[in-house]
């Protein structure tokens, strides 16, 4: 008799987040949203966009940890520009010792870099060891749910690296000059990753050293996983996990979050 393992298996052992670090990343200057801010810090249905992450790793996921028997999220670094951090003070101030700011990097990666260390140093101090693994979400992001979340540690836990996405429904087609189509990816193939993107810390300091030694440009943080030749699982996402990038995607996400119709966010 054959004996199949299937990947159910991973559900029996999941004890929960509780050797996860979050990062939130919040560093960015927003000069595709032609806001006069960041677009993590527009309102969408009455809260800063940023809030929604900041709230569900800080609140809800705890919540849902304590009602299912699970570790709660070991630390939350949130990646702030320094001249808006005095804003949130109240909101570390109320999470002291959980939630702790770093300053962003030139680039995405140098913010990742910057609040990784962060999240070490700070899980180091509340655990006597760092947390082993790191999920990085864009705080742009605010529709991601805890299914999602689940689903993207679990697959980490059993390969590594995991990232949320789903199965692309547009064609793609390539251009070197923006103007000729060079040719049409095949579809099957492709996916949009999304975030949280889950890795081990220990690979990602280990993959941030290849990438500054051999000078390679990585986009996200599962490519630097995918530079030194380990896998990175695709976690099956929801469509609704959309990135707020032009005004006509708060139109969208408002209307997801009417659908919902969960209750206000209250930080501070
Ligand atoms: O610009 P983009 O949408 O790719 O940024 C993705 C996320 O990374 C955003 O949440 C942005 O605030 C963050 N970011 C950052 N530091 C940078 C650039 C972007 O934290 N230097």
């Amino acid at each position: 008799t054959t004996y199949i393992h299937s990947s159910s298996n991973n559900d029996e052992e999941f004890t929960g987040f509780g050797n996860v670090g979050f990062l939130v990343l919040a560093g960015g200057t927003g000069s595709r949203m032609k806001a006069n801010m960041p677009k993590q810090f527009l309102t969408l249905s009455g809260s800063p966009v940023l809030h929604y992450s900041l709230h569900l790793f800080l609140e809800k996921l705890p919540e849902y940890c304590a009602q299912n028997g699970l570790s709660p999220p070991n630390n939350v670094v949130l990646v702030m520009d320094p001249k808006y951090q005095p804003e949130y003070q109240p909101i570390i101030d109320k999470y002291q010792g959980k939630l702790a700011f770093a300053n962003p990097g030139k680039e995405r990666q140098g913010s990742v870099e910057n609040g990784l260390n962060k999240l070490v140093e700070i899980s180091t101090k509340n655990n006597g060891s760092p947390c082993e693994y790191v999920a990085v979400h864009d705080s742009a992001r605010p529709l991601v749910t805890i299914p999602e979340i689940e689903s993207v540690v679990k697959d980490a836990k059993s390969v590594g690296a995991a990232v949320l996405g789903v199965p692309c429904k547009a064609t793609i087609k390539e251009s070197d000059d923006g103007v000729l189509v060079q040719r049409t990816i095949p579809r099957a193939r492709l996916w949009e990753v999304h975030t949280p993107q889950v890795v081990k810390v220990e690979a990602l300091l280990r993959g941030f050293d290849k990438v500054e030694k051999e000078n390679l440009e990585v986009t996200d943080d599962v490519s630097i996983i995918e530079a030194l030749g380990e896998p990175v699982k695709l976690t099956l996402g929801e469509y609704t996990n959309l990135k707020i990038t032009t005004p006509e995607d708060m139109d969208v996400a408002t209307a997801i979050l009417a659908d919902r119709g969960d209750d206000q966010i209250n930080l501070v």
